[in-house]
């Protein structure tokens, strides 16, 4: 009897974020474009101490090129692409990116229009994850 082989399930990474531009910053940051050193700086200039910082520290690090920055200030991930290296994982300061597996179908839109402008780009979650996602206050 031979041992069973099973398929791993395919993940991608979730940026676990909606508020890019929308999240008002609490001060002027003037540093280098670098969520990491913006981090350094009495945590980052966004009044929310969760949400993505934006300065797409991520993005820079993708070796497959799955990311880019979607209109609104969050990091979108193209799931074709993505081979969830975890790369993206390791380097956000904000510790808001996931992997998560890539079921498709039941995802929740968290970006409105972001689809839509960018074919084949995802910022979305799985609705079985949206539900632990706190909602911004901002
Ligand atoms: S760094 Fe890796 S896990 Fe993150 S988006 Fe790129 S391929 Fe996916
Ligand atoms: S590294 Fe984190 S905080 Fe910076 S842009 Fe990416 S998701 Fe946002």
């Amino acid at each position: 009897m031979g041992a069973e082989v099973t398929e791993k399930e395919k993940e991608t990474a979730v940026v676990l974020c909606n508020g890019g531009k929308s999240a008002v910053n609490a001060f002027d940051y003037h540093g280098p474009e670098s969520c990491k050193s913006a981090m350094l700086l009495m945590g980052g200039q966004k009044a929310c101490t969760y949400g993505c910082l934006g300065f797409a520290d991520c993005v820079s690090v993708c070796p497959f090129d799955a990311m880019e920055m979607g209109e609104n200030g969050i990091p979108l991930i193209d799931t074709e692409k993505c081979v969830a290296c975890g790369k993206c994982v390791e380097e956000c300061p904000r510790n808001i990116i996931t992997l998560w597996p890539d079921t498709g179908s039941d995802r929740v839109l968290l970006q409105p229009g972001q689809g839509a402008a960018s074919p084949g780009r995802h910022a979305q979650l799985p609705a079985s994850a949206a539900a632990n996602v706190k909602r911004c206050a901002r």
